[in-house]
């Protein structure tokens, strides 16, 4: 059972959809334009319910299976937002906005859930509910969390949340997804070190802070090194350092920025612990102070065993099963579809986007070739998740 045939033939409208939205990027929570777009095309494709303004700016479609035999729900999410790049490439659909693109391809995965709306409620053949859920704000903005606190679960009885994302360099027509994490917890951190300023030509009346910057930097690598399980997963990245403007003054203070990631919670609270220890005690071995900000992110998605099989059975059905890999390695890098896998069970797959080139990249773009495997997942899952009674 390949691609949903009513889908390829949808394929061509699909991309239409995709690459307006492509033209009209918006950020974070910002997704007017785009969540109007979403809300008037399910009003019009005949869902039962269209509820705009969860999360903020997120949207919500429901459709009724043709058997009334049972209310239960399954949620398909897609995420809406682009990201502050100015796009390179001359496409026929590029941005109109300057210094922003869908840079993620969330334009493609919004179309793609849109496509699968449009056919289940063509067909509606299944029982129960499909919950179509439409976020804002996964650029770092916690979207995903904001619908979820904002009672979405609840409010339309959701079970099982299903959640996937495009990945360059992996084939089209493929998928691959793992039980446990699939991708990584972040954190922030800024260290402020304050030392005692001086002129260059005095360093002993000064305390140093570059210098203490510096160690602190070389010495937090070895958290990964010397403090993780080697069979465990972390990263720790040291992304700005500022300190100091002239060349004969000793700053007063310097201050380190960066990232951790990791895959379980206990190997997150022990990188805090020691990235702590490690500031606060080299810090003080040069005589000076360093005062640690942590700035929680995402934590990880974290795949259930039974949904992540259901998923992949369904992948399988679409592009066969040789097409889909069932213990892909982790990604190091987060999703905030991981807050509705902490409130219901489900699965996050990722999809090939071909050779295209990377996430985040002003060269991305998303492969419309991948439009009708991924709305004939959602479409297909829905169908066998909620098979039709009598
Ligand atoms: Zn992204
Ligand atoms: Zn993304």
């Amino acid at each position: 059972m390949p691609v949903i045939d009513r889908i390829a033939d949808l394929s061509e409208e699909i991309t239409a959809w995709r690459h307006d939205l492509h033209a009209h990027p918006e950020l974070q929570y910002d997704v007017h334009r785009t969540a109007g777009v979403v809300a008037e095309k399910l009003r019009a494709f005949g869902c039962d319910e269209v509820v705009t303004g969860i999360g903020r700016t997120g949207v919500v479609g429901v459709i009724r299976g043709r058997s009334h035999g049972s209310n239960r729900a399954i949620g398909l999410r897609a995420d809406m937002d682009a990201l502050p790049i100015q796009e390179l490439r001359d496409l026929p659909y590029r941005s109109t906005v300057p210094g922003k693109m869908h840079a993620c391809g969330h334009d493609g995965h919004t179309a793609m859930l849109l496509g699968a709306a449009k056919y289940l409620a063509e067909t509606r053949d299944f029982d129960g509910r499909a919950v179509l859920i439409f976020q804002p704000a996964e650029e770092g903005g916690g979207g995903g969390e904001a619908m979820v606190q904002d009672g979405m679960m609840e409010r339309f009885g959701v079970e099982a949340v299903y959640g996937l994302h495009n990945i360059p360099g992996q084939p089209v027509g493929t998928f691959a997804i793992r039980p446990g994490p699939i991708m990584a917890s972040t954190d922030r951190f800024t260290i402020l070190i304050e030392g005692r300023g001086g002129h260059a030509a005095l360093p002993q009346a000064a305390v140093d802070t570059v210098l203490v910057a510096s160690h602190i930097v070389v010495a937090l690598q070895s958290i990964v090194a010397r403090n993780i399980d080697p069979l465990d997963s972390a990263v720790v990245s040291v992304c700005a350092v500022e300190a100091g403007e002239a060349f004969n003054v000793l700053p007063q203070t310097a201050e380190l920025r960066g990232t951790m990631r990791a895959l379980t919670p206990a190997v997150r609270g022990l990188m805090r612990e020691r990235l702590a220890a490690i500031a606060e005690n080299v810090a003080a071995a040069f005589g000076a102070r360093a005062r640690i900000d942590f700035a929680s992110g995402y934590p990880a998605t974290e795949n259930h065993p039974a949904e992540t099989d259901f998923m992949a059975d369904i992948a399988a059905q679409v592009v066969g099963e040789e097409q889909v890999e069932r213990n892909v390695a982790p990604m190091m890098a987060a999703e905030d579809f991981s807050y509705m896998l902490a409130h219901r069970p489900g699965a996050y797959i990722f999809m090939g986007n071909g050779d295209s080139a990377g996430l985040h990249h002003p060269d991305y773009d998303f492969n419309d070739a991948a439009i009708p495997y991924g709305a004939s997942l959602w479409a297909r899952i829905i169908e066998a998740g909620l098979p039709p009674r009598g």
